[in-house]
């Protein structure tokens, strides 16, 4: 199969698992995932499967990458946050559907990497920062939508408060043990959160303060 094969029949299978909305299939089919993904495993670059990446993180499935953008229902003016940047996949697809993208890495080998890659990809609208994620980011906030990319058994205070108060949508994988998380949706409205539980998922977890290693 050619590569472009290979996009269309992972976008058919993403159609299938009930992705449908046109914004978020057109951003997956527009980011190069094999560019995000390690030399090793470039045959399985549209695969629907996490792959491992540096610092023993991974790069997430296409189908829930897709998931999550589609139910942040992001939009053109929308500043958004990540927190985990790892490969800088899931910022890359943000920053092809809404105004800016801010993510948070504690890891710098993988924060300079996808900084590389956005460069070189030509995607301007992406900032990122090291730091742990669980403080948020103060002085950019607050944001029109956050999603968190590794799992903790709650959403950071300082994050919940760094969403806006008017419609803010939070997603983050949530749950004590990798066998037992759940992808969460929290929409704030006049500051007031309501909470929906998504899909059972299976993130890397969520650590506190920034990598001593590189
Ligand atoms: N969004 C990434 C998924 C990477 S896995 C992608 O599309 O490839 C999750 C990432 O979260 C890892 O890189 C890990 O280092 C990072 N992470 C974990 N805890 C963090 C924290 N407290 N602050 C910032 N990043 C964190």
């Amino acid at each position: 199969m050619s590569r472009q094969e290979e996009v269309i029949s992972l976008l058919m299978a993403l159609r299938r698992q009930g992705i449908s909305d046109a914004r978020v299939l057109s951003a997956l089919e527009t980011v190069p995932r094999e560019r995000f993904v390690p030399r090793s495993y470039q045959e399985q670059a549209y695969e629907d499967v996490a792959l491992p990446i540096a610092c023993g993180q991974t790069i997430s499935q296409p189908f829930v990458v897709a998931y999550m953008t589609e139910k942040l229902k992001v939009g053109m003016r929308h500043r958004v946050l990540e927190v985990g940047t790892g490969s800088g996949y899931q910022a890359a697809v943000l920053s092809r559907l809404c105004r800016r993208v801010y993510s948070l890495e504690r890891y710098r080998t993988l924060m300079v990497a996808a900084e590389e890659l956005f460069r070189d990809l030509d995607y301007h609208n992406i900032t990122c920062m090291l730091a742990d994620g669980t403080k948020g980011w103060e002085a950019q906030a607050p944001f029109d939508r956050i999603v968190v990319t590794a799992a903790g058994p709650e959403v950071p205070p300082d994050l919940m408060a760094n969403l806006s108060d008017e419609g803010g949508i939070l997603i983050a994988p949530i749950g004590e043990s990798s066998e037992n998380q759940k992808l969460m949706r929290y929409t704030k409205t006049h500051g007031d959160v309501v909470e929906e539980e998504l899909l059972p998922v299976r993130f890397v977890h969520l650590v506190h303060g920034v990598a001593r290693e590189l």
